[in-house]
């Protein structure tokens, strides 16, 4: 098992705990993995990501095995019609970022480590946070210094260090990374470490099995550093190896418009990402105005024979006061994904009897 550049081909192993190639180059995971029985799986009572063990980069018994909070197998809702929504908020932090963080914490476990660093500004901090918790890990979060003082509480509450940084949220990843490299210590980023997505490919194997083995015709997939989107373009190169499916299903990516450095790349037909001005948003969990993985993020959606739109901030809340009026509270950033469906649906009407899959990432209580 080997993190590879995706600009070089160079191969690190995990123990370095290499985050970038010496070339500037981001790194992808290289392992062997087993096909998944997916009718063994569906029927299993575990209620974590583990029951996936054979397509994760784990062995069978591998002492890390306690490592868990009972992440994954979220509900299928059905909104109306074809139409589903897949409850990842009733997970043990309230985010769809359990998945990634039950991966990387259990492997920085594996690997030794005693402590590991991560850079967030909100739910992927607190689920590291939690995990490493969980696995007697130290842990240092750098958090923006305007970070709210709820999500701080959250994090501290779990022991881990909080470092404020003045500044961006880029200023805030750098402060991470400059200690990350001056240690050598476990950078548990979800934005380089591929291990993330290990665990957030999970996502679609799942929607697959509550479908009754079916991929359905599209997911609708928020946007900022491309977490929740390289995990299915992983899961589906996976489950087309496998002969589980015969075609990808479509990636309909969502931003926020006043933050869409992606979607305007999209629209342009370039192959990578110019840094935008954030005009702000109220969906700041996809806030992302210089996407590290920006090119990556095109690749897949043009693979996938997707597409990409910005939603406004009004449809944005009025997409919230609906869900909520369906009985479904999800943070702000969540809304965005149902504006989306709702945009998309004007652009392509027979996406109206299309079977659509669309993620509420985190529960409302997050947001203030
Ligand atoms: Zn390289």
């Amino acid at each position: 098992m080997n993190y590879i550049c995706i600009e070089c081909g160079s191969k690190f192993p995990l123990e370095s705990n290499a985050w970038k190639c010496s070339c500037g180059g981001l790194l992808n995971l290289e392992y062997e993995k087993k096909p998944i029985d997916f009718k063994s799986t569906a029927a299993a009572r575990d209620h974590s990501l583990w029951k996936y063990i054979d397509a994760l980069p784990f062995e069978k018994y591998d002492c890390w095995r306690g490592i868990t909070l009972g992440e994954g197998d979220t509900p299928l809702i059905r909104i109306e019609g074809n139409l589903y929504a897949k409850a990842d908020y009733y997970m043990p932090t309230l985010s769809f970022k359990d998945r990634g963080a039950v991966v990387l914490i259990s492997m920085a476990k594996k690997l030794g480590g005693g402590r590991v660093i991560a850079d967030s500004s909100g739910n992927a901090g607190t689920a590291i946070a939690a995990y490493s918790a969980r696995a007697g890990i130290k842990c240092d979060v750098f958090v923006p210094a305007a970070t709210s003082d709820k999500k701080i509480k959250q994090i501290e509450a779990h022991g881990a260090a909080i470092h404020k940084v003045p500044g961006t949220r880029e200023d805030t990843a750098k402060a991470a990374i400059d200690m990350a490299e001056s240690t050598g210590l476990f950078y548990a980023s979800h934005i380089y470490n591929p291990l993330f997505w290990e665990g957030t490919k999970t996502y679609f194997y799942e929607a697959f099995e509550q479908l009754g083995r079916l991929m359905p015709d599209a997911f609708i997939i928020p946007v900022g550093n491309g977490t929740l989107l390289v995990g299915a373009y992983i899961a589906f190169k996976e489950m087309l190896s496998w002969g589980a499916i015969d075609k990808m299903p479509r990636i309909l990516a969502v931003q926020a418009e006043n933050c869409a450095p992606i979607f305007k790349a999209f629209v342009g037909g370039m192959d990578k990402v110019e840094p935008c001005k954030n005009l702000g948003t109220l969906a700041e969990g996809i806030a992302i105005a210089a996407p590290a993985r920006g090119a990556q993020i095109l690749k897949v959606i043009r693979e996938s024979g997707g597409d990409i739109i910005g939603v406004s901030e009004e449809s944005i809340t009025e997409a919230r006061r609906s869900l909520a009026c369906q009985g479904i509270y999800v943070e702000i950033t969540s809304a965005a994904n149902y504006a989306g469906y709702l945009d998309y649906i004007k652009k392509y009407p027979e996406l109206k009897t299309a079977k659509v899959v669309f993620p509420l990432c985190g529960a409302g209580i997050k947001s203030s």
